[in-house]
């Protein structure tokens, strides 16, 4: 926790210093410590004799789902894309660029093997020809973690040289978007893709391409080492599974809180410590800005997939911001537009202009709000993707439950 929680602009500008020297890298689990522990041995066993119907099945009774947001079945997905006509690639999706979320970073810093494992066991799975990690430039840290246990990978023999690649993101939210994603592998403008055809048809070079989130593959290696139990064990209110949430905002302890996927807000609360002293929950973002503001009167909703969905907003990355009696809805509301303004690709028209004049209608004191209705309408049907889709959601939230400020 520390090292996330406590980073100063210091201590980042130490870290990316450090990654010339190699002095400062988080203390991890390598190579040798992994296969100490019995890391790999999974993926030998199924690189020699294993069934892909028996782990698909394991995946699916597990009821692990994409953890970048999506929450695609991943068993499924993995089906969808090994049943297309190989060659076959693999994108991993590293970007983590969601305001808030922090969560695969945890695990990279800390066992990047276990990630590592998931991957080439999702690349057997589908046949992999080449493996692509698209990762953040954020994380220098993570990079060189990545850089130095991949070359480990390959003096063991256990993949090809070049067999994975390591694929530097520029900064760009959108690129988090996949097709936008496999656009930046390509060495293009990271623009989103129209769908149909999807990424498992026709991704990285035209190939069907699995793309999967660090954590999810993460999980793949411990539910197949330690069972499928460990998610579909665990139970709270009336939901299966685990969620790493990346908790931060007006509290004592913020960080990654790996909890029940049944959660609500007050047992994140608990688990992070409880609310700064002197502050009362006011609000709070569930799953990234995306997902927009929630009352603290709606305190008692799991936090997972598919619960969100009747009120108007999703748990995506599990992102969770905290606000406080200290702050107001409508600054939070649009400070999320702006950013969605500054990282609109620019593609299309109900986007790149709807998000400029949204910002322009929450600045006034009082909001325009049967015209912002309007424009939330023309942006959720009408963008190219996720981006423009969801940036209403904010606005809409805030006009629904903290109108008195607005
Ligand atoms: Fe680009 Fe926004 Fe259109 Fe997505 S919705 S393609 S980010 S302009």
């Amino acid at each position: 926790h520390n090292h996330i929680d406590n980073a100063t602009p210091e201590k980042v500008q130490a870290a990316i210093v450090a990654d010339d020297t190699h002095a400062h890298l988080p203390e991890y689990q390598d190579f040798a410590a992994y296969t100490s522990s019995g890391g790999y041995t999974t993926l030998a066993e199924l690189r020699t004799g294993g069934d892909f119907e028996t782990v698909q099945q394991t995946l699916l009774d597990s009821g692990l789902r994409g953890l970048g947001g999506a929450g695609f079945p991943s068993g499924k997905k993995w089906g969808f894309v090994r049943a297309e006509k190989g060659p076959r690639y693999l994108a991993v999706n590293g970007d983590e660029g969601e305001p808030g979320t922090f969560k695969d970073r945890y695990y990279l810093e800390r066992e990047p093997h276990v990630f590592l494992e998931g991957m080439l066991i999702a690349a057997w799975a589908v046949e992999a020809e080449r493996c692509f990690i698209y990762m953040r430039d954020e994380y220098p840290a993570v990079l060189e973690i990545l850089r130095r246990e991949i070359k480990a990978l390959e003096d063991a023999d256990i993949v090809a040289e070049r067999y994975i690649e390591l694929r530097r993101g520029a900064g760009a939210y959108i690129c988090g978007e996949e097709s936008a994603m496999i656009e930046s592998i390509e060495g293009k403008r990271g623009l989103p893709r129209h769908r149909p055809p999807f990424v498992a048809q026709v991704g990285v070079y035209n190939r069907p391409t699995l793309v999967n989130n660090v954590e999810t593959l993460y999980w793949v290696t411990r539910v197949l080492r330690e069972g499928g139990e460990i998610l579909s064990g665990v139970e709270k209110n009336g939901r299966k599974g685990l969620r790493s949430y990346s908790v931060s905002g007006r509290l004592k302890n913020p960080g990654v809180h790996l909890l029940p996927a049944g959660s609500t807000i007050t047992d994140i609360i608990e688990a992070a410590g409880g609310m700064l002293d002197g502050h009362t929950l006011k609000a709070y973002q569930p799953g990234g800005p995306s997902s927009g503001l929630l009352p603290a009167s709606m305190d008692d909703v799991p936090l997972d997939f598919d619960t969100l969905q009747p009120h108007g907003t999703f748990i995506g990355s599990a992102a969770v911001v905290v606000l406080s009696d200290h702050d107001r809805a409508r600054d939070a509301a649009l400070n999320m537009l702006r950013f969605f303004e500054d990282e609109s690709c620019g593609q299309c028209t109900p986007c790149r202009v709807g998000c400029e004049k949204a910002v322009k209608l929450m600045q006034a004191d009082t909001w325009d709000q049967p015209l912002l209705a309007e424009l939330c309408t023309a942006m959720a049907d009408a963008s190219i993707c996720g981006l423009g889709q969801a940036a209403p959601n904010p606005i809409r939230l805030t006009m629904k439950h903290f109108a008195d400020e607005i």
